[in-house]
């Protein structure tokens, strides 16, 4: 069982090495399913694909559902860590690729484990606690296939839906935003054509890298001068594949999208955009055939609920441990509103801090602070590293003291 912090640093560490993309975690979904039953937990594993379900009751009282994501990013760890992960995993497209905990995930996991230690060595409150440990959340799909597999139905219907993740802010500061916290995601697969041939004519061609190269470009544009500067939107093309050869013009290119948009009138408008400049761009490039754009997943943005957050403000507040800071509209996304929808219940949902507190040593006002963290490696890069003890001490805590304020 893992009452100390040298046993959670092990687990962390563990699953640190042993990174899983997401649908595949087999092996972190039996490490979680396995301290949950030492604990005590009724667990159900396979829900919704690799989600684990661990319960316990303690008589009358609201149900509180904690709920963290275990799966990891096709990343290239360089943190150098002693722990650092060499895994590879075969993508659904069957390609090999190197794996990384570079979100925290392993984090989140973690952190619930050692709060479901803690939630039932406490003999002092009552009512149900749900703990959810969901797949693939970077897909975007891990949240809705649990609630498509009965999540609710099965193991019932929580009063309040409270999680954690993991930023690059000191450790010992939790950021908790009412309303839009994070924003909603639309991740596009856009495939432009053109007419390939030999490097060496391009007159008999159409080329879609210069297309692609065009849609990039343009697609600038959409933040900068389609939305108000007070809007917050970002267009990311995190992917562009073309070609196999220097002296080849292919005859097609891939790009993927990632768009955070915190409006939900906003969000429509910057979908059609990005659409009527891929399509304008095919037709200015003489594409042969009409451009393919396809939504590879879509989730709403989290809005934490007022009255949810300030208990757990309070509830943060009274063990005096924390700085609780509002950290502003964040342009990360998270399906953990997804549970909270289909549930119809309130989320709080809240930012921990894992970085060094040494680094922010000389930093003495708010803008520093922010530019130390802007020069931390942020999550999704190669080189996130949380400190391991510190933030799980933290996060442990924060989950604890957070389902207390409701299991009376
Ligand atoms: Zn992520
Ligand atoms: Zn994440």
């Amino acid at each position: 069982m893992p009452a100390t912090l040298d046993e959670l640093v092990a687990i962390y560490e563990d699953l640190h090495r042993h990174p899983e993309l997401g649908r595949q975690e087999h092996r972190t979904a039996g490490i979680v399913a396995d301290h949950l039953r030492t604990l005590g937990y009724d667990v159900t594993s396979g829900v919704g694909g690799t989600g684990v379900v661990g319960t316990l009751a303690r008589g009358e009282g609201p149900t509180v559902l904690l709920r963290a994501d275990m799966d990891a990013l096709p990343v290239r760890e360089d943190t150098g860590l002693p722990y650092a992960s060499t895994a590879t995993a075969t993508t659904a497209d069957g390609e090999t690729v190197p794996v990384m905990h570079a979100c925290g995930h392993d984090v989140h996991t973690t952190c619930l484990i050692g709060a479901a230690a803690g939630l039932a060595a406490d003999t002092g409150w009552r009512g149900r606690l749900l703990v959810v440990f969901q797949p693939d959340e970077e897909g975007g799909g891990g949240a809705q296939a649990m609630v498509d597999d009965g999540l609710f139905e099965r193991f019932g219907t929580p009063d309040v839906v409270l999680g954690q993740h993991v930023a690059p802010v000191p450790v010992g500061v939790l950021g908790v935003r009412s309303g839009p916290a994070f924003a909603a995601s639309d991740a596009l697969r856009i495939t432009v054509h053109g007419a390939g041939g030999h490097g060496s004519r391009p007159e008999t061609t159409v080329d879609p890298v210069v297309l692609g190269a065009s849609v990039v470009q343009r697609l600038q544009t959409v933040v900068s001068r389609e939305v108000a500067a007070a809007e917050t939107v970002v267009v990311t093309v995190g992917s562009f594949h073309a070609g196999t050869a220097a002296n080849v013009i292919p005859d097609r290119a891939v790009l993927g999208l990632s768009i955070r948009t915190t409006d939900p009138d906003v969000r429509t408008r910057v979908l059609a955009a990005v659409e009527r400049i891929v399509r304008g761009e095919a037709i200015a490039a003489g594409a042969p055939r009409e451009p393919e754009l396809e939504v590879l997943n879509s989730f709403p943005a989290v809005v934490n609920d007022p009255v949810a957050c300030d208990r757990v403000r309070a509830s943060f507040a009274e063990e005096g441990r924390w700085l609780v800071v509002d950290p502003g509209p964040v342009t990360g996304s998270e399906d953990v509103g997804v549970l909270a929808e289909a549930a119809g219940a309130p989320c709080a949902y809240w930012l921990l801090g894992g970085a060094d507190p040494a680094l922010f040593a000389s930093a003495t006002s708010v803008d520093q602070i922010r530019r130390v963290v802007d020069g931390l490696p942020s999550n999704h890069s190669p080189r996130f590293a949380p400190l391991a003890g510190p933030t799980l001490e933290s996060g442990v805590a924060a989950l604890v003291s957070a389902a207390r304020s409701w299991l009376a």
